[in-house]
This record gives structure tokens, C-alpha cells and sequence, in this order.
């Protein structure tokens, strides 16, 4: 490996734009971080998150070797042992587990704190199977939504980002894309110079993205689809929709045009705070503008009726013909076109008894202190539930019992480390050989070491590949490098998509884009093959088969729906623990209307208590218009700043959402008092 030089790379981070990436190296260590300008749709840009990447890399306070808890749970008392000292007393405890308690008793806890699919989803998801672990229902973020969206279009797939340089209308629905999908927003910009476009944005909070907006339109959470509906209404009763492709292409078009008559625009505006005459224009925007494209954000699918809304928003397109249109469409996500191979990937083939139980990771805090017979071991790695699973309160309860047996492998001691039993140091994606597969451009990206291994920390593959040799599992599974693992996901003939990319190809072009086709006059993954405007499978797993408006969940009697939602400066509660991050984001602030903020005799800086039945935080107000009357948005999640003050996933429901396990983070509802 080479000490100095400029490498290709790319961002592991949990966010769609997946960049291409330049990693500048000079004696052995990472001086500088920066975007790869060849790369086709990043083109050189990067977010300030990972501008200042190679501090975090760097960052003295890494794991760099194995750690045993001395003191109690969550003080952060360790001491150092060896990996054969730290091995032998996670495999020594489960063997003895196993026999007492039998293997459903051991629960991994993972998401995507790094996107590579071995790190996420590959020697972890084979180890745990063989082990005949508790599976894990990884529906934290976007499964909501994607099942809502699956019901209309049959699964993830929508336009070609790089197309929508052609739209004449932006629609960045219940997204902070300025934060979280930056390329996206540099398209739309784009179009807005070269083509006149106009951006709307649509969104309970005036966030970054709501201030650059051509128009910004404030809702009232959870009533999303109910504005989608509203459109149709006028859609259908202005005659802005297009018969020609509703008949070849979309089933239930005839039910939906009466089904809407019941949305007028009064009724929507009394449901979601916008106005009447907003209704009528924005509706008529966006019946009238060709190309038009719709960003479907993650947001209003963090509610009671997620799943809805998504599968709603996602009718529109069809309405107007607009799938048919280069750069008019929508994304929910575009992970279909670039799905591998998972069978060959994390062989469900080891995992002998198939009813093995699944626990859903939203209710993390229940399963540790309810569930019978009981998780009496977890095993933490790419996540930090105690700071970003919902109802934190009882997740961090959960995490304290003594007779839990917690492993947790991270770059940080955070706040879930605190925790453990045992600590493994992990290694950053930069040490690591991984491939990364974006889920809003078509483009799969090889990942090679670019440094050695900070301190003694190993990546998830190898910990994994460790912990099979302890546990005495000898399949020809636990043996693969990393490079047949990789060729053995890409090899999916059941993904047409993916003809002719290997690893062979990635490792000398370092990105591929995948070989995808419109998707009409093509036949969708749906029932009918169409567009299903109408759905029997919904009808028979119990939703409406229609689109349809769902009130929330009532939450208790409390004043404010409160919505907790990314900063700019953190990913989840990654970088919250790097002093830059925080110093450029300054401290989380709670936003607050005006009209609420008289009515209460708040003042702009004031610092509130903010609680409900679940938990309490503190946090500064910002009094303003960037929220609407009855509403409290805060964003980002803190951690390891000031206790337990910050942390607003105390606040947070762990109710699951109407569709896919999904989480319901922004359908609580809080009370606020002056301290
Ligand atoms: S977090 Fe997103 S925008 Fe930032 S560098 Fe990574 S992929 Fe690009």
C-alpha cells in the first residue's frame, strides 16, 4: 500500500447520494477528504459532513483496541483485554447461552451506519443465520415507504436522477434535500438556470431546503396524503390528467376518480393547513408542467400512516403520464435497479430452524425488557440504539439490565459502547474492501483499503470470520475473501440490471452504472404488471386498496405534534461526537411559531423543557414562521453533549407504522414549559 497519493474512493455514509470520492494520503494517514470531479453524477461535490471526514478518521478518541467493562453499565469504565481475551469471552458466553437458553436468545442489533453490503448485510447476516440468532426486522428508516411505494409501482424504481436535469418542476416532498440528497438539489438548481424550473417544497418544517424553494408550502405532519388526494381531486375534475396512459398502463383509475371526489380542497385544507387557493395552484402546477418530477421524501413516511402517504404521492406521476416523460416521474428510491444477489450474499440457507422469531428493531426497548423468553444477549454493530431507536428512555433501561450480555463493535466509544460487556474496535470503511450500491443513482462503487487498520480495529467480515472459528462453524461460508463475496452478490441473473458488472470490472473502473431501461411500455413488478392505482393485495392484507387519507394515532394530551428530524452537520448520530461537527452546528434548537410562542410567553432563546408520557429533553426555542401553528421541529440527534438532556428519541413513539415494521418517530406529540 502505497504511503502517499491520491485515491478513489467512496462515501459510505447512510445517504443517497453515494459520492465519489478522493482521498488525499501522505505518510500512511489521510490528510484530506474531497469529491472525485470524474465521478458522473457527484461530480466533485461533497456535503461538509464529509469534507471533514479525515478528522474523524484520524480522531484520537478511536476504539484501537478490544475492551472489557469494569465499571457499571453506561458509566464508560473499561479496561483494555486482547482480541483472543475479547473472542473467547463472547464465544464462551454464547456456547453457554446456547445451551441454556438456546440461541434465539442472542439478538444482533445493525443498520447502516456504513452502506458497504459486506459491512451491513453480508459475513454478519451468515454468521448470525448459523448461529440460529433472533433475526432482526431492520425497519428503522425507509421500510414504511417502501412498502407503501412497492404497492403501487411494485418496488423500488424510479426515474434517472441524472434526468431529471430535464424537469421543469421540482417537488421536494417531506425532504431536507439540501442536507440529505445534496446532488439532487444541484440538479433542480440546474434546471432552474437552464430551463426556467421551478422547486417547490413541501414540508412541515422551512428547513434549508424550504428556504431555497421557488415556493415553500408548510404542512401539518401526518396529513400529507391527504394533500396528495386533494390534487387528484382537482386533477381529475380539471381534466389535467392523462386518459391515455391511465388506460394503458394503470389499473383502478375509474375507482380512484370517484374516490377522490370526497378530497375537495376545503376538506384537505381543514386537514392539512394549506390553504384552499394553494391547493388549487399547486395541483394546477403541477397538471400543467412537463416534465414534472416528485422527490418522495423520508419524512412523512415516519408517521402512524407512512406507508400511505408514500403509496398516495406515488400515484400522481401516473395521473399526468409523467413516467413516460424523460426527467418527469418520481423517486422514492431506486434500490431495485441495483439489488444483488442476497441469497448468495447472506445465505438464509444456514439458518436452519425457519421459524427462527423476528423482533422488530423499532421495538428494541420492549424486546430487552419484555419479550419472553428474554434477549439475554445483543450484539451492536453499524448503529447506536440508545440515541437513535425511538422511546430512548426504555431502549437505555434495556441496555442497563445486568444480566444482558452486550457486545458492541463501533470506531466510538458512544453512547450504546457505554453499555457493553465487551468492545471490539471497528475499522472505517476506508480500511475495508467493500461495494456500494446507491439507492437514488444507478452507479455500484468498489471500495479498497486505502490506509491500514487503525490501531488493532478489524471490520465487520473479519470480526465475523473470527467469531464462526470460535464458535467452531467450518462451512466454506466463513472462509470467502472479501472479493468472492463481492463477485458472489453481483452474480444475480435474476437482476437483468446488472449484466456485466463483476468485481473484476469495478475494480478497474472503480464505478459501473447499471444497465437500466425505461420502465415503459415494460411490465411492473406489480399483481397486474401495471401501475396499481387500485390494490387487491392491499385489500387483503388490510389496507384500503385505494388511496386514502389516515388520521394518526392519538399520542396522549399533549399540545404539539413534534417532529425530530436530520441536521445538516451529523448523519443520524454519526459525526455528533466529532468536536467539528458540533462546533459548525452549534447546538440543536427547538423551532417554534410565533403565534404558539406568545400564547405560551416563550421568547427566541428561551430554554424549554419539552416532555410527554415517554421522557423529557431541554432544549433552546427559535420563534419564528418555520413551523406552523401547533407544531415543534427540532433537528438532529445529539448525543454524548449533555447527558440525557438532548437526546429527543426519548420523546419519540415506538409505535409501528401501518406498512413494512416502519418506525413512527414523527407522530408524537409533546407539551413544552419555560425552565
Ligand atoms: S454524506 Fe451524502 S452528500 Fe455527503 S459525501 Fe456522503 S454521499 Fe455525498
Amino acid at each position: 500500500m502505497n504511503q502517499n497519493g491520491i485515491i478513489k474512493a467512496v462515501c459510505p455514509l447512510d445517504c443517497p447520494d453515494q459520492c465519489g470520492l478522493l482521498v488525499h494520503k501522505k505518510n500512511g494517514k489521510i490528510i484530506k477528504v474531497a469529491g472525485d470531479p470524474d465521478h458522473p453524477v457527484t461530480q466533485g461535490h461533497i456535503c461538509n459532513k464529509v469534507r471533514h471526514m479525515a478528522d474523524r478518521i484520524n480522531d484520537e478518541n478511536r476504539l484501537k483496541y478490544p475492551l472489557k467493562r469494569v465499571g457499571p453499565k453506561g458509566s464508560g469504565q473499561f479496561e483494555r483485554i486482547t482480541w483472543g481475551e475479547a473472542l473467547e469471552t463472547i464465544t464462551a458466553h454464547w456456547k453457554n447461552l446456547i445451551q441454556t437458553d438456546g440461541p434465539e436468545s442472542i439478538l444482533p442489533y445493525s443498520f447502516y451506519g456504513n452502506m458497504g453490503n459486506l459491512s451491513a448485510e453480508g459475513m454478519d447476516r451468515r454468521f448470525f443465520h448459523r448461529l440460529g440468532a433472533s433475526q432482526l426486522d431492520r425497519s428503522i428508516c425507509s421500510s414504511a415507504g417502501s412498502a407503501g411505494y412497492k404497492y403501487t409501482m411494485g418496488g423500488s424504481f424510479g426515474v434517472d436522477p441524472e434526468d431529471t436535469i430535464h424537469s421543469k418542476l421540482f417537488i421536494f416532498w417531506g425532504i431536507n434535500a439540501v442536507s440529505t440528497n445534496m446532488h439532487q438539489v444541484a440538479l433542480a438548481q440546474k434546471a432552474r438556470k437552464q430551463n426556467g424550473a421551478k422547486i417547490i417544497v413541501i414540508d412541515v418544517h422551512r428547513n434549508q431546503t424550504g428556504r431555497l424553494a421557488d415556493w415553500f408550502i408548510p404542512i401539518l405532519p401526518g396529513t400529507d396524503s391527504a394533500l396528495a388526494l386533494g390534487i387528484m381531486h382537482i386533477l381529475f375534475a380539471e381534466d389535467l390528467v392523462a386518459e391515455d396512459f391511465l388506460q394503458k398502463y394503470t389499473v383502478g383509475q375509474e375507482e380512484l376518480r370517484e374516490h377522490v371526489l370526497q378530497y375537495d380542497p376545503s376538506t384537505v385544507s381543514g386537514i392539512t393547513g394549506v390553504p384552499v387557493e394553494d391547493i388549487y395552484k399547486l395541483a394546477r402546477m403541477y397538471g400543467k408542467s412537463s416534465p414534472s418530477y416528485i422527490r418522495i421524501g423520508n419524512g412523512p413516511q415516519h408517521h402512524d400512516n407512512g406507508g400511505m402517504f408514500v403509496r398516495t404521492v406515488a400515484c400522481l406521476p401516473a395521473l399526468t403520464g409523467q413516467w413516460l416523460v424523460k426527467g418527469g416521474g418520481a423517486i422514492k428510491g431506486n434500490g431495485g435497479y441495483l439489488a444483488h444477489n442476497e441469497i448468495r450474499l447472506q445465505r438464509p440457507d444456514l439458518l436452519k430452524n425457519k421459524n427462527t422469531r423476528i423482533i422488530n428493531m423499532n421495538l428494541l426497548g420492549d424486546a430487552l425488557l419484555t419479550l419472553d423468553p428474554p434477549v439475554k444477549s445483543l450484539f451492536v454493530y453499524g448503529s447506536n440504539p440508545a440515541v437513535v431507536a425511538p422511546n430512548g428512555n426504555k431502549v437505555r433501561e434495556g441496555l442497563a439490565r445486568e444480566d444482558l450480555f452486550t457486545v458492541v463493535h463501533d470506531l466510538f466509544l458512544t453512547d450504546t459502547a457505554k453499555y457493553a460487556d465487551i468492545i471490539l474496535p471497528a475499522t472505517s470503511s476506508f480500511e475495508n474492501t467493500d461495494f456500494y450500491t446507491s439507492y437514488w443513482h444507478h452507479y455500484i462503487q468498489l471500495q479498497q483499503p486505502v490506509i491500514e487498520p487503525f490501531g488493532e480495529a478489524k471490520s465487520n467480515v473479519e470480526v465475523f470470520r473470527l467469531l464462526a472459528k470460535g464458535m467452531g462453524f467450518d462451512e466454506q461460508a466463513f472462509a470467502e475473501t472479501e472479493a468472492e463475496m463481492i463477485g458472489a452478490a453481483l452474480d444475480h441473473p435474476r437482476n437483468p440490471y446488472l449484466e456485466g458488472i463483476d468485481f473484476e470490472g469495478l475494480a478497474e473502473h472503480h464505478y459501473l452504472k447499471a444497465n437500466v431501461k425505461p420502465l415503459f411500455p415494460g411490465k411492473l413488478p406489480t399483481p397486474s404488471g401495471k401501475i396499481e392505482l387500485y390494490s387487491e393485495k392491499m385489500k387483503a392484507n388490510g389496507h384500503p386498496p385505494l388511496p386514502t387519507y389516515i388520521p394518526l394515532k392519538e399520542d396522549g394530551d399533549f399540545d404539539y405534534s413534534f417532529v425530530p428530524a436530520p441536521n445538516h452537520n451529523f448523519l443520524n448520530s454519526t459525526f455528533s461526537n466529532n468536536q467539528k461537527h458540533t462546533t459548525l452546528e452549534k447546538e440543536p434548537r427547538l423551532h417554534m411559531n410565533v403565534r404558539d410562542a406568545v400564547a405560551e410567553g416563550i421568547e427566541d432563546g428561551t430554554k424549554v423543557r419539552v416532555w410527554n408520557h415517554r421522557g423529557e429533553c431541554v432544549l433552546k426555542v427559535s420563534v419564528g414562521e418555520n413551523v406552523l401553528p401547533g407544531v415543534l421541529a427540532t433537528q438532529g440527534l445529539w448525543a454524548n453533549q449533555k447527558g440525557t438532556q438532548q437526546l429527543v428519541n426519548s420523546l419519540t413513539p415506538d409505535r409501528i407504522a401501518d406498512m413494512g415494521g416502519g418506525a413512527t418517530f414523527f407522530s408524537g406529540r409533546v407539551k413544552v414549559e419555560k425552565i
